[in-house]
């Protein structure tokens, strides 16, 4: 056959793949995006694995799970595949959640909850894992297309629904106490979210259950995030006080205008997916220290890393429950090493940074609140005015952070 009739064929071909979707849906090019990819996954799918049913060790490059078991015997984790036990809620698979999804299906999560209400478009193909195919389709589901795709020994239920409203608020907070594996509670939530609503659900949700969860944050200028670890009672929750972020010292001004869009890069994002599955990894296998806040400022690569209490005065009330809860355990545990940590005052006496978190000299606090909370951190929010910031009774066990006249800011946050 001559190169021309080869060319040829090549054309009658391709008139004929573009009758075939004209025909399925008006014409519409969508379609023949969709049948070609179709086509790719199910050739894709002829290649997917079974299912393995006990994770091993053995090195063989057939063993998907041979790099994860060998962590145990580098002596990082005792159990690893005590991981196929674990069921964790990831709510919002954007940009961070879709990759945090991802390498908890790849590090062999028992199961996954995934909640959000978007669906895949074309201009979030900046960002990792969703592909131009899947447009159209509702995020959840493209993810667990995806996910199982890639290891279908993962469990993943998917609810395509915004959790604010007070319908659906109800079936978070029973995924949350019923979710895993045995319709039991859930091992951790981690909040992957992009607005402050959705966050506060989050947080009443785990105050009310004693639900440990990690939230995470990239700024709309692309160039900081941050994760924090909340356990109810012993840290800070997300009413504690006004979300701590990573100051990047660009103009605000360039930021929250009306009508324009956030920026984000992959890069940023990856990097607070990576810590916050890390974290996640680190909490459900016990080794390594979980850290309570890592922040990320990309322009310096400036990683500050707090601890924050929890405010006695936060306006949740299931919060204040925790908390009390939480001392009373204290007091009825023998001195130990824990307790001695919960009284150190001051956490960073000899850090890189300079950082002073919990400077008790309150007089230092500055007029200009921008930047209460330390070198390259600062509040999402203003802090209210500093004869409202002497107000703090228990200096003794609660940071400068806590400080801050909370019902103030809250009436603030409450007021955007
Ligand atoms: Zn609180």
């Amino acid at each position: 056959m001559s190169s021309n009739d080869v060319l040829e064929k090549l054309a009658k071909l391709r008139s004929k793949v573009r009758d075939i979707g004209s025909k399925s849906d008006g014409g519409s090019s969508f379609t023949t995006i969709t049948a070609a990819a179709a086509a790719t996954r199910a050739s894709e799918e002829s290649k997917a694995r079974s299912k393995i049913s006990e994770m091993s060790a053995e090195v063989v490059d057939s063993n998907p799970y041979s790099r994860l078991m060998a962590l145990k015997r580098m002596g990082i984790v005792k159990d690893y595949e005590k991981i196929r036990e674990k069921t964790l809620i990831v709510v919002g698979v954007g940009g961070v959640g879709s990759v945090v999804a991802e390498m908890l299906t790849r590090c062999a999560v028992g199961k996954l909850i995934l909640f959000d209400y978007d669906k895949v478009e074309l201009a979030n193909m900046n960002r990792l894992f969703y592909q131009p195919h899947q447009s159209g389709l509702s995020k959840v589901e493209a993810a667990r297309d995806t996910l199982l795709h890639i290891n279908p020994d993962v469990e993943i239920e998917v609810h395509n629904m915004n959790i604010t409203t007070m319908e659906n608020f109800k079936i978070f907070v029973n995924r949350i106490q019923h979710g895993n594996l045995d319709n039991g509670k859930v091992d951790l939530v981690l909040s992957c979210v992009d607005n402050f609503e959705a966050r506060m659900t989050v947080n009443t949700a785990c105050n009310e259950e004693n639900q440990i969860w990690i939230e995470s944050g990239v700024s709309e200028n692309a160039v900081s995030g941050h994760i924090q670890y909340i356990e109810p009672g012993k840290t800070a929750c997300f009413s504690c006080l006004p979300p701590l972020i990573v100051a990047s010292n660009i103009d605000e001004k360039t930021l929250k205008k009306d009508g324009v869009c956030a920026a984000s890069l992959p890069t940023t994002m990856a990097v607070v997916a990576g810590f916050l599955v890390q974290n996640a990894l680190k909490y459900l296998l016990n080794f390594g220290t979980v850290t309570n806040y890592l922040g990320y400022n990309a322009l310096a690569d400036f990683f500050p890393n707090e601890e924050i209490r929890p405010n006695p005065n936060c306006d949740d009330r299931f919060c204040r429950q925790r908390q009390n809860e939480y001392q009373e355990r204290l007091a009825n545990e023998p001195p130990k090493e824990e307790s001695v940590e919960e009284e150190q005052p001051i956490i960073h006496e000899d850090n890189d940074w300079g950082i002073e978190l919990c400077d008790d000299n309150s007089e230092e606090i500055p007029e200009e609140t921008s930047t209460v909370a330390g070198k390259g951190l600062k509040f999402a929010y203003d802090a209210p005015s500093t004869t409202s910031l002497q107000q703090q009774t228990n200096g003794e066990t609660t940071s400068k952070i806590n400080a801050a006249d909370i019902s103030s800011l809250m009436a603030q946050l409450k007021s955007l």
